[in-house]
């Protein structure tokens, strides 16, 4: 499940709300639910850690996995030893 961060107020969760965006064909823009600013951000997938996402990678269950550099080595570390 992809979590969200907002970098104006602070708010982290999975329910943002989301609107079509003007810019891009099929594009959606992301919005926080507290301060409606569109400063979000992604947050690391991993079961309890709240850092930004910066890098993302797939699991050893073939699923694309959002993270940050901490649990980045960690998961895909481990999808290398199930190869
Ligand atoms: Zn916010
Ligand atoms: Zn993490």
């Amino acid at each position: 499940m992809t979590k969200f961060g907002c970098s104006t107020c602070g708010w982290r969760g999975i329910n943002v709300l989301t609107a079509e965006s003007p810019f891009v064909e099929f594009g959606i823009l992301r919005a926080c639910p507290v301060c409606r600013n569109v400063t979000l951000f992604l947050i690391c997938e991993v079961e309890g850690c709240t850092k930004e996402a910066t890098c993302g990678t797939l699991t050893a269950e073939g699923v694309y996995m959002w993270c940050c550099m901490e649990h980045f080595d960690e998961i895909a570390g481990a999808n290398k030893e199930e190869e």
